[in-house]
């Protein structure tokens, strides 16, 4: 498995429902990776692209958008850790907040799901955040706190375990967290109830090319996840390299 601690920070491309063949040779052929070796690229397509993409890569590396919590049986569409495994799939986004508010999942599945992507040495990118009604409620770090208790399983580490702070409201949305507000909120991550000190904690919410240096380099920032600006190769490079 993937050594965690050899990278300085991370850079995961969250492409969603986007892409296609043409659109993945586009921007392979354009990618410039960064020079820094420690900083760790990672590119989750859609499912039915991870095998043409793992193939074509070069020194990035695959993830996946999502993942069941089942191991296999009578679940029409889904897809399992074992075939992830087989294709040699690195990294998995799980819990994103699109699997929470439009598929329904709640921490119950993610969990389930953590444990089965641990137990297969597929590193979890786990999602965590808070609505702008709970934000504007004050609610934020019990909502994460609940999220790190129930999501979280015991046989996760800062070795096989990425944590991932988006707040939903910061989405797609343009919005973003003040610098400090975000620095605070990490800090919270990292130090609740002692347990998070090691472990990688990327940004993920809006993240651009004119923000992302700012944001990366806070000192409780491992890297961010990147949605919307990961599909435009400038913009994504940009990123990568700052
Ligand atoms: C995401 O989907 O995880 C994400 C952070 O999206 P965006 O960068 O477009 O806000």
């Amino acid at each position: 498995m993937i050594k965690l601690k050899n990278f300085s920070s991370f850079f995961v491309a969250n492409w969603k429902l986007n892409g296609d063949f043409k659109f993945i040779d586009q921007f392979l052929n354009e990618l410039k990776m960064p020079e820094d070796p420690s900083r760790c690229i990672v590119i989750c397509p859609m499912s039915i692209h991870l095998d043409y993409l793992r193939k074509k890569k070069n020194n990035f590396y695959v993830g996946a958008q999502n993942i069941s919590q089942h191991k296999e049986g009578a679940y029409t569409g889904e897809i399992s850790c074992n075939s992830l495994s087989e294709l040699n799939i690195e990294f998995c986004i799980v819990g994103h907040s699109e699997r929470r508010q439009i598929f329904s999942e709640i921490n119950y599945d993610v969990n389930a799901k953590l444990l089965q992507l641990v137990e297969h040495d597929i590193i979890p990118i786990i999602c965590i955040g808070e609505t702008l009604e709970e934000k504007e409620n004050g609610k934020t770090n019990e909502v994460l706190a609940k999220q790190l208790d129930e999501c979280i399983p015991k046989t996760s580490n800062s070795e096989n375990t990425i944590i991932a702070y988006e707040p939903v409201w910061a989405i797609g949305t343009g919005l973003t967290p003040s610098i400090q507000e975000i620095e605070l909120t990490h800090e919270f991550i990292r130090n609740h109830k002692k347990k998070f000190n090691d472990f990688k904690i990327l940004y993920g919410g809006s993240v651009k090319s004119s923000n992302s240096n700012e944001i990366v380099k806070l000192i409780n920032v491992d890297g961010a996840l990147i949605g919307g600006a990961s599909l435009k190769i400038e913009e994504f490079t940009k990123i990568i390299q700052d």
